[in-house]
């Protein structure tokens, strides 16, 4: 999909912005803290809705206003779509080519991002919950009945741990909760092992590229809850892990079993890369799970998404930025960078530079 061009309105540090996008490179260049990542946001948050920078989406509204507005226009399936997403301190109101949404969950499956930041080159040595954050935006993205699995999911929790809190547990009230839990989770957990097992064919086959065959990436789902295809056995299987584990949810006052404790396990020749890979391991590791995002989303979907690299190139030795430059040709691609060096402009002779300077682009 193209994204042909986007209007600001006190978006983050933008007062007022209007451009059109290269349908090939856009390449976003300026000092620090001008606004390159604020643009990259507002690209962004017209997928899922929500900022990849922040859960508070009052931040993206610019200082002193009261409500911010991202529209864009894009190209897909060669059909032209608008999306608009206007945010106020408590409100968010989405249109779809004009017509009002009722659920954010509608926004889904218009437009597809995927978004790589130096953040993302960490994602295999950070905690746990960076790694099911991917899983998430990711799965949200490819499969909407996820999306409502995990607000589901989310909320229940949110509840059941509430519940756990009392002076006295009601264990009849709680079981409400656990059926919700019950519910969702599993249907949770077998979407993630699904979507691991597809995204570990890919990446396996990245990461083998990049290093020129000398390293075999394998990536689990690992689950603490045991697995099964089957989603009613899945069901009675976390029945009963809930069940075993009630004393200690009460004693700890929260939930220690579901999918809110999942992770995903990297290794390279069994070796988990999470604690023992060393720091170039863990980045190309990153590297290919990043990329195997594109061609899983295209295979799911028919589309190839926007790609952003939000300051990665310099992240990157030559090698690693020659891989990407090369590998995606049909892909439409927003690249930040502080490095005004020539050499960016000379890897994309065929990009629309955009310079942006204190939230205005030049
Ligand atoms: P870097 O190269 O350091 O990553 P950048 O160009 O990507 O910089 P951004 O993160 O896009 O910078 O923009 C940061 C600027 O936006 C800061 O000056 C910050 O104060 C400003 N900013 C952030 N949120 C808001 C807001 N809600 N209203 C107004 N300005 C904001
Ligand atoms: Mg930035």
């Amino acid at each position: 999909m193209i994204i042909k061009s986007i209007e600001l309105k006190d978006f983050r540090n933008y007062e007022s912005l209007n451009l059109q996008f290269n349908e090939k490179v856009n390449l976003i260049l300026g000092n620090n803290a001008q606004g390159k990542t604020n643009l990259i946001e507002a690209i962004s948050i017209t997928s899922l809705g929500k900022s990849f920078r922040t859960s508070k989406d009052y931040e993206m509204i610019k200082f002193g206003k009261e409500f911010c507005r991202v529209k864009i226009n894009a190209l897909k399936d060669k059909e032209d779509i608008e999306v608009e997403i206007a945010i106020a301190n408590n409100a968010k109101a989405i249109k779809i080519d004009g017509i009002k949404a009722k659920k954010t969950s509608e926004l889904l499956k218009n437009i597809y991002v995927v978004i790589f930041s130096p953040e993302d080159l960490k994602i295999v040595k950070d905690e746990p919950e960076k790694r099911r954050r991917f899983i998430d935006r990711e799965l949200c993205q490819i499969k909407p009945s996820y999306y409502v699995n995990l607000s589901s999911y989310k909320k229940a929790l949110i509840q059941r741990n509430f519940m756990l809190k009392e002076k006295i547990v009601d264990r009849n009230l709680l079981s409400v909760w656990d059926d919700e839990i019950i519910k969702y989770g599993s249907a949770i957990i077998i979407q993630r092992d699904e979507f691991v097992s597809k995204i570990n064919d890919i990446s396996k086959k990245i990461h083998s590229d990049i290093t020129g065959g000398n390293e075999i990436l394998n990536i689990t789902y690992e689950s603490n809850i045991k697995k099964s295809k089957d989603l009613k056995e899945q069901q009675e299987i976390f029945r009963k892990e809930l069940e075993k584990n009630i004393d200690n949810d009460i004693r700890n006052r929260t939930t220690g079993k579901g999918p809110h404790k999942d992770d995903l396990k990297l290794e390279i020749e069994k070796i988990d890369l999470r604690h023992y890979g060393s720091q170039g391991q863990q980045r190309t590791a990153a590297l290919s799970l990043k990329l195997a995002q594109i061609s899983l989303i295209k295979e799911e979907t028919g589309e190839y998404p926007v790609l952003l690299l939000d300051d990665v190139m310099s992240e990157l030795d030559k090698s690693r930025q020659k891989y990407i430059i090369n590998s995606f040709e049909n892909i439409q691609l927003f690249i930040t960078t502080t490095d005004v060096a020539a050499d960016v402009k000379k890897a994309f002779p065929e990009g629309k530079i955009f310079y942006v300077e204190n939230g205005v682009v030049l």
